[in-house]
């Protein structure tokens, strides 16, 4: 039976996996990201590591697809990643010329898409978003069952749109505004002290994260409101208003049938990351707005996805 070598590669985790054409995963092979090296030590950590896996299923591979953190730099096989100790990582020569086989790179939130499309909650939907919230804010598109990539394959980076005109907080990339600035994991600690400057004296001081401002994580802002802690049940308002206005724009630009939201901020805090999106979303859409779920595939969606894209993405 023919199979596909996926691979999907994190700032913390490499995940290989041999599947077949159904979405079936064969076998598997999980390991912390190396984080020394040359601009090859990552490349080589995924041919040992595919090479560890059963070899009556390597032997009947196709193709080997990379879904990766990025940015991505599609003409050299590379990446420059931002979460790794690494300038530059090359991935498809050095992989395709030891394993002898074709290699497909694509952006992590675009193998994730592919990945509810054909195996997930996405199958038979022609329009359909991904987004995921979790360190960082990412996207993934199908437009009439057309993926989105852009000029170098990077036509989905949703978290860097603008939602703050007046560029209260600097995001990671090094501009001001950016959705991923205010609502990403990393970025929730800078949105809550900005949100407590202006805020009312008496009740910040009652709040019980107000002694750890300096050190918060995304997480404790989270808890804290479930508590009921009335400064931090407003922190994730607002979070959720700055999110139904990302989501409304990715509405109009895209007018998605189904929007799949994945990542470890919204999978862990479902209820306090959706329903502000569904109460403000129509204040900012013209389109309908179309249904919204949480990903079934957890934090496999990329590793299906490149499955998936090695046996239904073909190169046109
Ligand atoms: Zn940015």
């Amino acid at each position: 039976m023919e199979t596909a070598i996926g691979v999907d590669l994190g700032a913390t985790h490499v995940r290989v996996a041999v599947g077949v054409k159904d979405g079936r995963i064969l076998a598997k092979n999980v390991k912390k990201t190396v984080q020394q090296g040359d601009e090859y030590a990552v490349s080589r950590q995924i041919i040992n590591m595919v090479r560890e896996l059963p070899r009556e299923f390597i032997e009947e591979a196709v193709e080997i697809v990379i879904g990766t953190i990025g940015p991505i730099d599609p003409r050299t096989g590379s990446i420059s990643p931002a979460n790794l100790p690494f300038k530059r990582v090359y991935l498809t020569n050095p992989i395709s010329s030891e394993l002898k086989l074709p290699v497909k790179m694509y952006n992590d939130c675009v193998a994730a898409v592919i990945g509810e499309k054909f195996f997930g909650e996405g199958r038979g939907v022609e329009n359909l978003v991904y987004v995921t919230i979790s360190s960082g804010i990412g996207g993934g598109i199908f437009v009439n069952n057309k993926l989105l990539l852009g000029k170098d394959g990077n036509a989905h980076e949703i978290g860097h749109m603008t939602i703050d005109f007046d560029g209260r907080l600097v995001c990671g990339c090094g501009k001001r505004g950016h959705w991923e600035a205010y609502c990403s994991g990393k970025n929730i600690p800078n949105f809550v002290r900005l949100m407590a400057k202006d805020f009312d004296k008496n009740v910040l001081e009652k709040s019980i994260v107000y002694s750890k401002l300096q050190s918060l994580d995304g997480k404790e802002i989270f808890d804290a409101a479930r508590m009921g802690d009335q400064f931090s049940l407003k922190v994730v308002e607002e979070i959720g208003r700055l999110n139904a206005i990302g989501f409304a724009n990715l509405i109009n630009l895209y007018d998605p049938e189904l929007i799949i939201v994945g990542g470890a901020v919204a999978l862990n805090n479902r209820e306090q990351i959706l329903k502000p999106i569904l109460e403000h979303v129509e204040e900012y859409t013209i389109n309908r707005v179309p249904e919204i779920k949480f990903t079934k595939l957890g934090d496999e969606v990329g590793l299906y996805g490149t499955i998936a894209a090695a046996f239904y993405l073909k190169e046109e």
